[in-house]
């Protein structure tokens, strides 16, 4: 009898239907001889709902009270999981994060788990009960207090319990498919993925993928665990995420040349005008930056003109960070002694991804050419061994990611990507 793993994501569990619904398929597997660990999201939107009523009470709300806060969502949820399960006549128990023994860091609202110590959890399902515990949320091991994993952060919770529990899978539940040549919500044409490597998919997802979240992915390469990410709608087959290509017949499965095209509304640009051109700026710059724990993605530094001495250095951030980013930056403005600060936050990032970049030299022309045939100007590039990164104006983001989409051959010509719900939020 082995153990599972599963994940439903909010949009699975929106409304009590939804809960009921996923409680059946819960129990479909206990049936069928498994051991189930279900982590649950809060339902439907909800936590963007409490962000924005914390907003309206405080325009930079504090860290440890936003978490205590943003984890109610996901009790909510798991307390409606176990009611259900049990009114099918199985046992089940909820956790909380902590009570599941995801140990973490202190940064609140972006935690880093550092261990997991699932007892609890593993004499719950020994004594034949469905064990439900609530994502995106842990302890804090210095401070003891409740921490959040950061904007989807369930899939992390689950892969790490997977990990911790030995499991022989981790299925992620969601409201499409699996995992894409693009977003099905922009892309109709986009084809469902039947394996991706860990790689690729670890690229996909730090590009604004959001299926599955990056840490999820990264945590899952580190432990060498499988995930199978599917619809809690369909029940089809979805898309394997792994180290191994599997077998399909006595064939391995191909390994695509590119995966897809991940497009990213989430993140701001922020220029520093008028910089002293001479060393140590830019390093002052960036520390300030990391000081306040804030991650950047993309750097640009403009060519100094030579009569003025100055650069411009803009870098890419995500939205929720803006505010305290400027603030940073304001503190140190006499000592760097820059002009000026300008915030644009209408701009999207587009990017295409694939192992198979490495060895063709065509590609990044070709994805500039598509770019540019649908009309869309370029401000900022990136590149990595297996993506290519963009910064565009956020209005063309849709039709700059079909454009790159059809342009790479990856559009299908059969069924239409099905979204089974959500918000898209
Ligand atoms: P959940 O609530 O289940 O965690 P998310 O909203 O976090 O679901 O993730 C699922 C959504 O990810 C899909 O509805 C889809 O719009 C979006 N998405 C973005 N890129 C892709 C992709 N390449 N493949 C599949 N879905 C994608
Ligand atoms: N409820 C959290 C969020 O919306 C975590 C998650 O869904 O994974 O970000
Ligand atoms: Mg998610």
């Amino acid at each position: 009898m082995g153990l599972v793993v599963q994940k439903y994501g909010g949009s699975s569990v929106a409304d009590a239907e939804g809960i009921k619904r996923v409680a059946k398929r819960i129990v479909e597997a206990k049936k069928n001889g498994h051991q189930v660990v279900a982590v649950v999201s809060a339902m439907g939107d909800t936590t963007d709902e409490l962000i924005d009523l914390a907003e309206q009470v405080s325009p930079i709300p504090a860290g440890r009270e936003l978490d205590m806060l943003l984890t109610s969502g996901e009790r909510i949820s798991m307390a409606l999981l176990a009611m259900a399960i049990k009114n099918l006549g199985h046992e089940a128990q909820s956790f909380t994060g902590s009570q599941a023994g995801v140990i973490t860091d202190s940064v609140h609202n972006k935690a880093r788990i550092i261990d997991v110590t699932p007892g609890r959890i593993r004499t719950s399902v020994d004594e034949g009960n469905i064990a439900i515990v609530a994502g995106f949320q842990g302890v804090s091991q210095d401070s003891k207090d409740i921490t959040t994993l950061g904007r989807g952060g369930s899939d992390t919770t689950a892969v790490a319990l997977a990990a911790a529990l030995d499991a022989d899978v981790c299925e992620i539940y969601t409201d499409v498919d699996g995992v894409f040549t693009a977003d099905p919500r922009v892309v109709k044409k986009a084809q469902k993925i039947d394996w991706i490597s860990f790689e690729d998919m670890l690229e996909l997802a730090a590009s604004g993928s959001k299926v599955l979240l990056h840490r999820c992915v990264e945590y899952a390469r580190r432990y060498n665990i499988p995930i199978h990410v599917r619809s809690s709608f369909s029940g089809l087959r979805g898309t394997w995420v792994s180290n191994e290509r599997p077998e399909q017949g006595d064939q391995q499965v191909e390994h695509a040349i590119i995966s897809g095209v991940a497009h990213d509304v989430s993140e701001a640009k922020v220029t520093v005008v008028g910089v002293p051109d001479k060393p140590g700026e830019a390093a002052s710059i960036f520390r300030a930056v990391a000081s306040a724990e804030i991650n950047i993605d993309m750097i640009v530094q403009n060519v100094s003109a030579a009569s003025t001495g100055l650069t411009d250095i803009s870098f890419t951030l995500p939205k929720a960070e803006g505010k305290k980013a400027l603030s940073a930056l304001e503190k140190i403005k006499p000592t760097v002694g820059y002009d000026s600060l300008r915030y644009d936050d209408q701009v999207a990032k587009i990017s295409l991804v694939g192992a198979g970049m490495k060895t063709n030299p065509g590609v990044t022309a070709q994805f500039f050419e598509a770019l540019s045939d649908a009309g869309v100007n370029i401000e900022l590039i990136s590149t990595s061994e297996i993506r290519i990164s963009v910064v565009t104006r956020a209005d063309d983001v849709n039709e700059a990611v079909r454009a790159v989409h059809s342009s790479f051959g990856l559009d299908s010509d059969s069924d239409e990507a099905v979204v089974y719900g959500g918000t898209g939020r």
